[in-house]
């Protein structure tokens, strides 16, 4: 079922070749768990096979075209796809642990004022494999390590480009493809309030992170675009779904930008506002882009933390990562290669 929707035109050869079915099964395995990249790297494909989907169905849609390594052990990779755009994909080892950050778009529509991604714009949707294969093709550059968690906060809104982005997922889920464990993938949001009701409504356990970056409605219109869509409350209802339905923790990202959202009344007023047991708020310290905002001092972030905790919310400050490669949160903005000026940003009201 799932290597039906992930591979159809693999599918649609296997039929019309009259091959036996079961054929699909060990394609989808040979990309999802032998992770090959060429056909002929699948040998438990009968030869006229192999030659055959080389021709007609490619192992590999993403060409990596170069893979930075930063001082701290992140890696970023940049990809071309077919049409000749660029993204990018992180891959962060920390504490026993690595993490793969993907994209799900070619830049961005939603425009948040503080993001490089948003700069550009949005081009196009990814495709279901392109999205996977990201994480296939780190796991490849890091074995015999494997991918232990992958988090959807690369460069794009992943809640719009919902099926392929959920398609993907859930290859990744897939104990006969991938096989990591559901509570190990995060999705992160700018907080789309219906897709956010839908996502809870999946049947796998992933872990969801919305993106609030303050608790004033007025200010939130100032830097992301989305809030004059949904307002503060309308999206603290969709999170109430969330938990209610799923029990599961809740993750709300907040990126630290120096003199605008980092003030105590902001922690004041976010300890009113996340007022839910399962509510976690993760702070992020805001990474150089050429936007005009600046950081947070690491004093400042900690005194932030501080108090968010002392009014009782259950809080974490992230560290960055991959910084002198620009791999950092918000960073990820590989050039076009087709030199077209992205396509306006979408209104969002
Ligand atoms: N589009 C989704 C996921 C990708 S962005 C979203 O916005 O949630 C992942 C996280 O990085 C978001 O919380 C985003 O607001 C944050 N971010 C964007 N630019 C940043 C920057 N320059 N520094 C730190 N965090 C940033
Ligand atoms: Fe898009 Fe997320 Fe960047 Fe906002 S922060 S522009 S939603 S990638």
């Amino acid at each position: 079922m799932k290597a039906a929707e992930f591979l159809p035109e693999a599918q649609q050869m296997i039929a019309e070749r009259g091959e036996p079915a079961y054929r699909l099964r060990q394609i989808y395995g040979a990309l999802t768990k032998s992770l090959v990249r060429d056909w002929e790297e699948a040998t438990s494909l009968p030869k006229h096979l192999r030659e055959a989907l080389t021709e007609e169905v490619p192992a590999a849609v993403l060409d990596l075209q170069r893979v930075s390594h930063a001082t701290d052990g992140t890696r970023k990779y940049l990809f071309h796809t077919h049409d000749k755009h660029a993204i990018e994909t992180v891959m962060i080892p920390e504490r026993g642990r690595n993490t793969v950050c993907i994209s799900t778009q070619v830049g961005c529509a939603m425009g948040c004022k503080f993001c490089a991604t948003g700069l550009m714009g949005i081009k196009r949707n990814l495709k279901a494999r392109e999205i996977a294969e990201q994480v296939f093709v780190a796991a490849r550059d890091i074995a015999p390590e494997r991918v232990s968690n992958v988090v959807v906060m690369g460069m794009g809104e992943p809640m719009l480009n919902y099926e392929a982005t959920l398609r993907a997922l859930k290859v990744l889920n897939d104990g006969d493809g991938f096989n990591l464990a559901a509570r190990h993938i995060a999705l992160s949001t700018s907080g789309l309030v219906d897709k956010i009701r839908r996502f809870a409504d999946e049947p796998e356990q992933f872990h969801l992170a919305i993106s609030l970056h303050t608790p004033f409605e007025e200010e939130r219109k100032e830097i992301m675009p989305i809030a004059s869509r949904h307002s503060i409350p309308e999206l603290m209802d969709a999170a109430r779904y969330y938990v209610d339905t799923t029990r599961r923790k809740l993750f709300f990202e907040y990126t630290l930008l120096a003199g605008v959202n980092d003030q105590m009344r902001h922690a004041n007023a976010l300890a009113d506002l996340l007022d839910h047991p399962l509510y976690h708020l993760n702070l992020l310290r805001f990474n150089w882009t050429d936007t005009g905002f600046s950081a947070t001092s690491k004093r400042d972030a900690k005194e932030f933390l501080r108090r968010a905790r002392e009014r009782g919310l259950s809080a974490t400050l992230r560290p960055s990562r991959g910084e002198d490669i620009d791999a950092a949160c918000g960073q990820l903005a590989a050039k076009d290669l087709r030199g077209r000026p992205a396509v306006p940003l979408v209104p969002l009201s």
